[in-house]
């Protein structure tokens, strides 16, 4: 068991009168997956985001690797943390979005540039080498020099996670990354995840891919009405869950 990477305490999340996250506690250790199901509308997208401070909690808090999220503690106050702070904190956070969110007008490998060049200002060099061996992890050594509109949708993915890569985060965080591809191209994505779960790379999976939270799940967590309702190995809450309205869940999706 690798130590806690990413634990989320207590974290209530309103938008308005509606209550969307209602106390969620979540614990991830180093190296392990977790994959998230539920409904729509459980606040499976919004956890993820206040994750990575795309969403401010009102309540709570999050830290990644000991370091809390979006704040600074003193005594036992929390105080904002400044933007530039807030962007430091995510270089740690890879997010991989369901419609890949690529810079269009770059080419893939520009694409795996921007983040470590541009912004981190780190040596070009070595960050192509860099890109080009994440290329080569999946599978797209030979789509360097392509545009993402030249890509099939599973391509694109492909690429999104190598970019999401590029930082080598703590932790990766994906929200249903399978959801916008025809069937056919669902599987390649799956199986550059899997190769990332066998060599230990932590993620936190949005999916309503049950075959393969059972395969490559350490935890799954079952998300209902902005709480987790229930958790534990894939074989406990996939195959004998305790509560109903996990049951009910899984019978509409499997
Ligand atoms: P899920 O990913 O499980 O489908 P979400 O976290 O996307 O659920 O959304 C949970 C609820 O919060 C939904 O009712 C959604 O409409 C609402 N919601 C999400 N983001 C916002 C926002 N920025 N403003 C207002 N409502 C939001
Ligand atoms: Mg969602």
């Amino acid at each position: 068991m690798g130590e806690v990477m990413v634990e989320v305490r207590g974290v209530h999340k309103s938008f308005g009168p509606l209550e969307v996250l209602r106390g969620v506690d979540l614990r991830v250790r180093a190296g392990e997956v977790t994959v998230i199901l539920g409904p729509s509308g459980s606040g499976k997208s919004t956890l993820l985001r206040t994750i990575n401070h795309l969403e401010k909690v009102d309540r709570g808090w999050i830290s990644i690797d000991g370091e809390l999220i979006g704040y600074r503690r003193s005594g036992n106050r929390l105080h904002e943390l400044r933007e530039r702070e807030v962007l430091r904190q995510r270089t740690h956070i890879g997010f991989v979005f369901q419609d890949f969110n690529l810079f269009p007008h770059l080419t893939v490998e520009e694409n795996l540039l921007e983040a470590p060049v541009s912004a981190l200002r780190r040596p070009r060099k070595e960050a192509v080498a860099s890109a080009a061996r994440l290329l080569e992890r999946v599978g797209l050594a030979d789509k360097a020099g392509a545009y993402p509109r030249q890509l099939s949708g599973g391509q694109q993915q492909r690429v999104a996670i190598a970019r999401a890569l590029a930082l080598e985060p703590k932790v990766l965080l994906f929200d249903e990354p399978t959801s916008a591809l025809d069937p056919e191209l669902v599987g390649e994505v799956l199986d550059v995840i899997k190769d990332l779960a066998r060599t230990g790379t932590t993620m936190i999976i949005v999916t309503h891919e049950i075959g393969f939270a059972r395969e490559v799940a350490d935890t799954v967590v079952f998300m209902d009405g902005g709480v987790v309702v229930e958790q534990g190995p894939p074989a406990a809450v996939l195959d004998a869950p305790r509560h109903e309205r996990t049951r009910a869940f899984l019978s509409k999706v499997l």
